[in-house]
């Protein structure tokens, strides 16, 4: 629509395009509103459209098979994903400070998940992550101590204010889960599992949605596709590494030109995750740095009191400390690419 399109003029063009059988969405822009529609739109003619008001600017038509996903949907221009926390408001988006994700890979006890939340609250994380229900590739394997882990992260929301993350592997603990996260993540082995993801898009709380290991950025997007489908727009993409043909030195190889390309195709924030990037916590920071300097909105950082003794994935988790000088080096790449929250204490 055009700059300066009145609502009432946006509202009766919805209208009209309801009777023809379509299921307009407004989406409002900072200086523009879209109206997005999605459908059976192939015989539609665009200047058929475009004579429904002289205050339509441009009917554009989305060729990709991602619609409500794509950067074209939202007329080039990013999306800010709004996450309430109890320290407030946090925003995921281009045009807003980078946001860190820390935490254990596991919720293994309160103390442990109440000392990590402290230290990374201190570096200037916004959010604490940590796996209640673990995809273990054994069943042998600690699979997450389940809701009471929903317990003792609720606990730690309390004394740090942090939002917290964790990753949903079951449609029937969704429910449960939603009550207890802030962002509820979808992890890698579960991207393309259809009804889970049919499920998080039709409930109100924003997704993590990281790639699949062997997914291509297509699948990736289509994934995304569908919990857009479902009716949640808030819906953060992360890179976790995925699977080539080298798995000797490093669990996968982190994906950091999906930033770029990722940029170009969507408007949906970009997190990466060097930790299960990388798989090990001594080439962490490097990533991590890569990540901001390549235009990341987001990071997730594993981080674990005594990584030597985690119950899952330790030897990719930094030690607090290691967070702290890690941030202190992410600061100054943060702020040459003016994504830095200046109020973040950085520690020396
Ligand atoms: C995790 O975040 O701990 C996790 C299991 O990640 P992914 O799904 O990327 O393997
Ligand atoms: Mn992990």
């Amino acid at each position: 629509m055009k700059v300066g399109t009145p609502e009432v003029e946006i509202n009766r063009i919805g209208d009209e395009l309801t009777t023809w059988g379509l299921a307009p969405e407004k989406i409002i822009g900072q200086s523009k509103v879209v109206i997005g529609l999605v459908g059976e739109t192939a015989s539609l003619n665009p200047e058929q459209i475009q004579e429904v008001s002289p205050w339509i600017e441009t009917v554009l038509r989305v060729e990709k098979p991602f619609k409500r996903v794509s950067l074209d949907y939202r007329n080039g221009q990013p999306s800010d994903v709004v996450v309430s926390t109890p320290n407030g408001e946090v925003v995921f988006g281009l045009n807003h400070p980078i946001v860190m994700v820390a935490g254990p890979c596991s919720v293994e006890n309160e103390e442990m998940i109440v000392e990590t939340a402290m230290r990374v609250k201190a570096a200037g994380a916004k959010f604490l992550r940590g796996g209640a229900y673990k995809p273990r590739t054994s069943p042998y394997a600690f699979q997450g101590h389940g809701e009471s882990a929903l317990e003792l992260l609720a606990t730690a929301r309390d004394a740090s204010g942090l939002g917290i993350v964790t990753e949903v592997m079951d449609t029937a603990d969704l429910d449960k889960i939603v009550e207890y996260a802030d962002i509820i993540q979808v992890g890698a082995r579960n991207m393309q599992n259809f009804s889970l993801l049919k499920k998080v898009g039709a409930q109100p709380k924003p997704v993590l949605l990281k790639r699949g290991m062997s997914a291509t950025i297509a699948e990736w997007l289509m994934a995304a596709e569908y919990i857009l489908a479902g009716g949640n727009t808030n819906v953060i993409l992360c890179e976790r590494g995925i699977r080539t043909f080298d798995r000797e030195y490093a669990r996968n190889v982190l994906d950091l030109s999906v930033i770029p390309v990722l940029r170009s195709l969507t408007h949906l924030p970009i997190m990466i995750d060097p930790s299960h990037g990388t798989g090990k916590a001594e080439y962490v920071p490097s990533m991590a740095m890569a990540a901001i300097a390549g235009g990341a909105d987001s990071l997730m950082i594993e981080v674990h009191p005594n990584p030597a003794k985690a119950l899952s994935d330790g030897p990719q988790s930094l030690t607090p400390d290691a967070f702290d000088r890690l941030t202190t080096e992410l600061a100054v790449i943060g702020k040459a690419v003016q994504r830095w929250e200046t109020s973040v204490p950085v520690l020396v």
